[in-house]
């Protein structure tokens, strides 16, 4: 074991702070990395303060983060694709079991034995799992992602969640040219499923509660811009699309997007409010509706994302902040108030 600075939660209403926590040393398919940016994710804003204690309980003290880029620093003697100095990252899962069903099929996100980057129980220290919001951590390799060198860090690490929960759903309900593709909430998730759906040759639009979006979605690579609050607006694309993402965090009306797909469409949940949200049943029985969720994407997936950004230039618009802001910047998360997501510059982590 060995100590490592940290930022935690240490209790559901009490602010963030610094902190010391310890780490395994690497083992032989360990990679060490230093961390250089992480994201805030609005899952760290609810799991910190327990919004979601009916499904996943916050054990205290928290350490969120789980949009991590860093470099290589150590590898144990059996790890195969990494060296120090490389690139490397970690999103949402440090562990799975590798022998069950999904595992074998790539989808590690489903494994019933798979260890989240943080709050999870850890049996290297017999207490949770601590994520990003720390100097550095300690990842089996298969967990471990490569970066491609031309992206910025600070904007890829926000792939890490963001990027893969809102691509892995469009790839697997296809979207890409000829398909009618919505995207509900420009937020974190939101931004990066308006890049994809644009890149992917969607005809891309936007659904927003906030008028001051409007000019971004459309620079981020939507061709439409819908005010979700004006009925009027909505029904001009009743029954017509292909495919809706929908990435809001709070209580909002889902029978309105229902709704708005056509014969066969599909609206995927990725967003993950704190309380149910009723769905009016036919609103699927006619034109053969789905509803469905998504979570994250697998390891070999998130490569395949991670590349795809690589070929195409994208990552994550972001405001840089010392770890010294993250208060102050889970706060602007709830109120909607970052362009578009948050990555901590954890160089800043050195002065605590
Ligand atoms: P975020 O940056 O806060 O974005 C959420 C967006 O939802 C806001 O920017 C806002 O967009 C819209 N919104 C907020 N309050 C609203 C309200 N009351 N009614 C309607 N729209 C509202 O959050 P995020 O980091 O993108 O995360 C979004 C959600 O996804 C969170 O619940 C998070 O926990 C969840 N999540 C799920 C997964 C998964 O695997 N499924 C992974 C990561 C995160 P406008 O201003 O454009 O309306
Ligand atoms: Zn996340």
């Amino acid at each position: 074991m060995y100590k490592a600075k940290a930022y935690a939660a240490p209790g559901a209403t009490s602010p963030l702070a610094a902190t010391t926590i310890e780490r395994r040393d690497p083992k032989e398919t360990d990679v060490q990395i230093e961390i250089l940016f992480c994201g805030i994710c609005h899952s760290d804003v609810h799991q910190a303060r327990n919004e979601w204690s009916g499904v996943m309980p916050t054990v205290y003290p928290c350490v969120p983060g789980h949009e991590i880029v860093g470099r290589v620093t150590k590898v144990g003697s059996a790890v195969k694709k990494f060296k120090p100095g490389d690139l490397a990252a970690v999103g949402c899962m440090v562990d799975s079991d590798r022998t069950c069903p999904e595992c074998k099929a790539g989808l590690e996100q489903f494994c019933p034995n798979f260890v989240l980057t943080y709050n999870f129980p850890d049996k290297d220290t017999g207490k949770v799992t601590y994520g990003g919001y720390s100097d550095s951590i300690v990842v089996d390799e298969h967990f471990v992602l490569r970066v491609p060198e031309n992206l910025n860090l600070a904007g890829a690490a926000p792939l890490l969640c963001a990027g893969i929960t809102t691509y892995s759903p469009m790839k697997h309900w296809r979207v890409g040219k000829g398909k009618k593709v919505g995207v509900v909430g420009l937020g974190g998730l939101g931004h990066m499923g308006v890049k994809f759906a644009h890149a992917l040759g969607a005809h891309t639009v936007v659904f927003t509660t906030s008028p001051n979006k409007k000019d971004d979605a459309l620079k981020l690579g939507a061709d439409e811009v819908v005010m979700s609050k004006d009925a009027n607006e909505m029904n001009k694309h009743a029954g017509s699309f292909d495919f809706i993402l929908d990435a809001v965090a709070a209580e909002h009306d889902l029978n309105a997007y229902i709704n708005l797909l056509a014969r066969d469409g599909n609206l995927t949940m990725v967003g993950a409010p704190e309380k149910p949200l009723p769905v009016a049943v036919f609103g699927l029985l006619f034109r053969r509706r789905s509803f469905s969720g998504s979570l994250i994407g697998g390891i070999a997936e998130t490569q395949e994302m991670l590349d795809f950004c690589g070929e195409h230039n994208i990552t994550s618009d972001v405001e840089v902040i010392p770890i010294q802001k993250v208060n102050e910047a889970y706060d602007r998360v709830v109120k909607s108030d970052v362009k578009y997501r948050f990555s901590i510059d954890m160089a800043s982590l050195k002065a605590e």
